[in-house]
């Protein structure tokens, strides 16, 4: 599953922000808010090809640009191991979706689109986004989370779902 290997390669990290990154920063809020059906919701640069630390997350209709992110804490709740009806799915592995447990908050510190340093804690939602993309960087797949927690993978196809090994 997912033959592209710059899926599977870790990233390197962002040095300066240059024409290049700006550049691929665009090609990347294009592909992401391009994306229907299932609509994306997150990208990571080695979606696209590029091993290089920036995702960008759009939980609703702002998309957020994060480049070297650091995660300086999560927290999985009771709520959230037992929250597992939300499936998680990936734009490189389209109508694949699993129930996967993710941290349901999330303090991670990032640069921003103009080079900024940020702290933030995100939550919910943008916390599943946070480390569905921050394995992105480091050569994961949501499927390999699930192979660890030993949960299902569905494939929605044609309006029906069915379960499929996991290899
Ligand atoms: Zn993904």
């Amino acid at each position: 599953m997912a033959g592209d290997p710059r899926l599977r390669t870790p990233s390197r990290a962002v040095d300066k922000f240059d024409k290049k990154i700006l550049s691929l920063i665009k090609d990347m809020k294009e592909t992401l808010t391009a994306q229907k059906n299932p609509e994306g919701i997150g990208l990571a640069a080695p979606q696209i090809g590029k091993n290089i630390r920036i995702f960008l997350m759009m939980p609703d209709n702002n998309i957020t640009v994060v480049a070297n992110p650091v995660i300086l804490s999560a927290k999985a709740t009771p709520k959230a191991k037992t929250k597992t009806k939300l499936l998680e799915g990936c734009l490189s592995l389209p109508h694949y979706y699993g129930p996967l447990i993710r941290s349901d908050k999330v303090q991670i510190e990032y640069l921003n689109d103009m080079g900024q340093k940020i702290e933030r804690t995100f939550t919910g939602l943008e916390a599943q986004i946070v480390q569905h993309e921050i394995d992105h960087l480091n050569g994961i797949l949501f499927v390999d989370r699930l192979l660890e927690q030993k949960k299902p993978l569905y494939e929605h196809t044609h309006g029906e779902w069915e379960e499929v090994e996991l290899t």
